[in-house]
C-alpha cells in the first residue's frame, strides 16, 4: 500500500482533537499565502479488504522454423494489452503498445514470406505478443517460467514497446529511437544492431535510457527484462513517453506510421543478421 486518500470528513475528525478543521486551516493558508504543515497525533483504524479475481488471458505465439540452425531461437516480442476500460472509457493504447504489436505481425509476415520463397532464416524465429505487461510483465514472466522452446537455445529477445510517436526531447525529429539493454549481456548484439542501422536505417540511436543510473529504469520495465533476467541478450526499442502516455488519448490517429515503419525495418535487419550469421552471438556477462 503506497497512498491513502482521506475525505474532508475524515480529515476534520482527525483535526477535531486540536479544535481545528480543514476550513480553519484553509483560511490560515489563504491569509498567509503559504503552505501549512500541521502534526496531529491520533489513533486510526484502517480496514483493508482485498478482492482477488482470476482472469484468463494468453500469449500469442507464431513460429517460423529455421533451416540448418533451427534449434536456436530468436524471439521478437511486444505486449498487446493496455490499460483496459475505466469509467466506460476504453484505453486503446495505439502507441503503447499497438505500435509494437503491429510491428511484430509485419515482421512475422516477412519472415514467413521469405521462408515460403525458399529464402527463410537459418535460425528459428518466435514472434510473440504477450499479455499482462501493464499488470507487471505477466505474459513474458509466464513464458520464461514455462517456455515452449528451451531458454538455453534462445539466442536473444528483441522487444518493441512504443515506436509510433515522438517524445519531447525529439519534437519535430522522427528519425530516432531509444535502444535499451543492447550491450548489457552481449557486445556482439550491440555491434550487430549498430551495423544494421549504419547499413540500412541511419536512425539516431539514442542510448540515454540505457544508462544504469537513469532514474526511469526502463531496462526493468518491459517484457525483454524477463528474458535478460535469464541471461538472454535483449534490445528494447522505445520512442520515449509523451502527453498521451497511459491515457485514453493514446489513439491511432496520432501515430506516425512512416517512423514506425523505419524502426520496424531496423528490427528486421537486426533480426535477419542474428538469424543468419554462422556464429551465435556470445554472452559476455551474466
Ligand atoms: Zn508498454
Amino acid at each position: 500500500m503506497i497512498v491513502i486518500s482521506i475525505s474532508e470528513e475524515v480529515a476534520n475528525a482527525i483535526l477535531k482533537s486540536k479544535k481545528n478543521s480543514c476550513a480553519k486551516l484553509q483560511e490560515k493558508i489563504s491569509k498567509s499565502g503559504k503552505p501549512l504543515n500541521k502534526k496531529v497525533k491520533t489513533k486510526i483504524v484502517l480496514n483493508v479488504k482485498q478482492e482477488t479475481n482470476t482472469v484468463n488471458t494468453e500469449n500469442v505465439l507464431a513460429f517460423v522454423e529455421g533451416t540448418d540452425l533451427n534449434d536456436e531461437i530468436i524471439v521478437i516480442t511486444a505486449h498487446y494489452d493496455h490499460l483496459g476500460k475505466h469509467d466506460g472509457v476504453v484505453y486503446n493504447g495505439a502507441d503503447d503498445d499497438g505500435s509494437g504489436t503491429v510491428a511484430v505481425i509485419e515482421l512475422a509476415k516477412v519472415f514467413a514470406k521469405a521462408k515460403k520463397e525458399g529464402k527463410g532464416p537459418r535460425r528459428s524465429m518466435l514472434f510473440m505478443t504477450v499479455a499482462g505487461e501493464e499488470k507487471g510483465l505477466l505474459g513474458s514472466d509466464y513464458y520464461t517460467q514455462d517456455p515452449v522452446y528451451p531458454l538455453a537455445q534462445t539466442v536473444c529477445d528483441l522487444n518493441i514497446d512504443m515506436i509510433g510517436r515522438l517524445d519531447k526531447a525529439h519534437a519535430g525529429d522522427p528519425n530516432y529511437i531509444y535502444l535499451i539493454g543492447f550491450d548489457k549481456l552481449s557486445k556482439d548484439l550491440h555491434d550487430i544492431s549498430e551495423a544494421a542501422n549504419k547499413k540500412y536505417s541511419n536512425l539516431k540511436l539514442d542510448y540515454t535510457y540505457n544508462d544504469e543510473k537513469d532514474p526511469n529504469r526502463y531496462y526493468y520495465r518491459s517484457d525483454h527484462y524477463n528474458f535478460a533476467k535469464n541471461n538472454i541478450p535483449v534490445i528494447f526499442y522505445f520512442n520515449g513517453v509523451h502527453e498521451d502516455y497511459h491515457k485514453e488519448t493514446d489513439e491511432v490517429s496520432k501515430i506516425d506510421f512512416a517512423k514506425m515503419e523505419k524502426i520496424t525495418r531496423l528490427v528486421f535487419h537486426t533480426a535477419w543478421d542474428l538469424a543468419n550469421r554462422t556464429e551465435r552471438i556470445k554472452l559476455d556477462k551474466k
